[in-house]
């Protein structure tokens, strides 16, 4: 199967930012897709807005349970699903000292457990069928350590690594890592160091709109069968 028209295409973490632009992306290319996130408020307007195509369901990543019932309604109303697009992360920044232990759990919870709970709801599947395609939202977080941000890119490396041991282990299943570099979203809305908020506005002055992510996940998940994009990169030039 090639191109993005009938794909059917799960997307997490679809309520704000670039889960809501993937969206809105690979609807425009006609794809279908079942979304999920916590706040249902928001998945059903942008269902609504966007028509049958696109259905919702409230998810908690953390939760395997949540996240193989959302499977299964996915393949309950579409038949079948071709792509995972595990983007849902949070970003709660603090330096280690700060010994901020809630929020590195939350973070191992959300951005690692999260990835892992929605491979082991869709890899069965895709077995089973033959074929299917992961998308891992990492980040450039991925390839470097800022401080304040140690677990975070530790997540986010956890999150590259298992990715590609995706694809070694799969002949039939396509991996692909999407590492943004900044993006202008909600991300670090929960960052409760003033320090660490105020540096990520400054951080934010040069980045990117979602949109920008959003399309590199399209150009991902449109490759024939035979094609694994294994790993895209997208920052801001320097011209902004
Ligand atoms: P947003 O905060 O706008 O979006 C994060 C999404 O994750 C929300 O839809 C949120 O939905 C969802 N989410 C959080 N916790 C859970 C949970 N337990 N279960 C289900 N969904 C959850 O940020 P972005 O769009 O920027 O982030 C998307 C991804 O991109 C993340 O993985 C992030 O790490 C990554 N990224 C972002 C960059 C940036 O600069 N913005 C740079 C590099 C990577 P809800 O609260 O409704 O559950």
């Amino acid at each position: 199967m090639s191109g993005m028209t009938d794909k059917i295409v799960l997307v997490t973490g679809a309520s704000s930012g670039i889960g809501e632009a993937t969206v809105r992306e690979l609807a425009a290319g006609g794809a279908r897709l079942f979304i999920g996130a916590r706040r249902a408020g928001r998945l059903e307007a942008l269902a609504g807005e966007l028509g049958e195509q696109v259905a919702w369901k409230e998810l908690d990543v953390t939760d395997a349970g949540s996240f193989e019932a959302f499977a299964a309604a996915a393949e309950a109303r579409f038949g079948r699903i071709d792509v995972l697009v595990n983007n849902a992360g949070v970003m709660p920044l603090s330096p280690l000292a700060a010994l901020k232990r809630d929020e590195w759990r939350r973070m191992i919870d959300v951005n690692i457990h999260g990835v892992l709970n929605g491979i082991a709801a869709v890899l069965p599947r895709f077995q089973a069928q033959g074929r299917g395609h992961v998308v891992n939202v990492a980040s450039i977080a991925a390839h470097l350590v800022m401080p304040t941000a140690a677990v975070y890119c530790a997540t986010k490396h956890a999150v590259w690594a298992i990715t590609d041991g995706l694809r070694q282990e799969h002949d039939d299943i396509r991996a692909t890592i999407v590492s943004p570099g900044v993006v202008a979203t909600e991300l670090g809305h929960d960052i409760t160091d003033p320090d660490v908020a105020s540096a990520l506005q400054e951080w934010r002055k040069k980045s990117l709109t979602p949109d920008a992510i959003a399309r590199a996940i399209r150009f991902a998940v449109e490759q024939p069968d035979g094609v694994d994009i294994n790993e895209v990169i997208v920052r801001p030039t320097a011209a902004g």
